[in-house]
């Protein structure tokens, strides 16, 4: 199952067409974009009897499909070769902080580039389904709703900045957190914890690696955050990014204004974000 917004509606995707979600329930599901997330196993057993789709997607463009997430996780140095090149060392635990949900964006909205040492990390994306607290990692997919593509967009001047490093901060500008084009359900990719994933600036692969490569899993990430923290459904978790980041090349590359970031995720889907200048306007 492959869930997105469109016009500020949830739907589902078919190979052949789109289902609103609100109209096709009866207003069971919606209009609250989180509302499938509130009755996940009601939301998937009704979905799952849907067949019959509204209309093409067509010109359709599509949006962030989770806007309003609880929390959102994200994780550090989280694949080996990333720390690698990060010259650190592999970590014991979870470096975790979060994102604040209002830098999510949509697949192809634009990235507002405010300062010049912004650069990206391509990362899969887990939404939880079910809320989790002390769950243990052998029951932890129980708890996923889906997998999305996501950017975990840094400011690396503001991220070690400071005293204490300022990674929640420099992660958290308005579009710094683009996500998309769907939600997939795990079913549907075929092996969820191995999948490849990359990013392109402007047409040149930057990233490509696979997920089998996380150095904390999903399931184990899942076990770690909650056992402190409950995870809620529609909560967000990003997972790492993999080698191939601008700021650890010699020279260090950032994204300046003008160019366009490709990044996707085998079996989900690709995001386009053109960078654009923060400090200009539209019309
Ligand atoms: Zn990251």
């Amino acid at each position: 199952m492959r869930i997105a917004r469109i016009d500020s509606r949830t739907v589902l995707l078919h190979e052949d067409g789109i289902v609103d979600v609100v109209r096709a329930s009866g207003g069971r599901f919606g209009p609250d974009p989180m509302s499938p997330f509130r009755d996940w196993p009601a939301f998937t057993n009704w979905a799952g009897t849907i067949t019959q789709v509204d209309e093409p997607l067509g010109d359709h463009i599509l949006q962030n499909p989770i806007p309003h997430p609880t929390q959102v996780f994200g994780i550090g140095a989280n694949y080996h070769d990333h720390v690698a090149e990060a010259g650190a060392k592999t970590p014991e635990a979870p470096l975790v902080f979060t994102k604040f949900p209002t830098c999510l964006t949509g697949p192809f909205d634009p990235i507002p580039i405010p300062v010049r040492t912004v650069d990206w990390e391509v990362e899969l994306v887990v939404v939880i389904g079910v809320r989790a607290e002390h769950v243990r990692s052998g029951d932890a997919w129980h708890h996923v709703a889906g997998l999305t593509v996501g950017q975990d967009i840094s400011d690396r001047a503001l991220q070690f900045e400071g005293q204490a490093p300022q990674f929640s901060m420099g992660k958290s500008y308005p579009g710094f957190g683009p996500l998309g084009p769907c939600m997939v359900t795990p079913d549907e990719v075929a092996d969820p914890d191995n999948l490849e994933l990359g990013c392109a600036l402007d047409g040149e692969v930057m990233q490509r690696a696979r997920t089998g490569d996380l150095i904390f899993g999903i399931a184990e990430l899942i076990e770690r955050l909650s056992a402190v923290c409950p995870l809620l459904p529609g909560d967000l978790i990003f997972t790492g990014t993999p080698s191939g980041v601008g700021v650890f090349r010699k020279p260090p590359v950032f994204l300046q204004p003008g160019q366009q970031l490709t990044s996707w995720i085998e079996g989900i889907g690709e995001l386009r974000n053109p960078t654009t200048d923060a400090a200009r306007r539209p019309e």
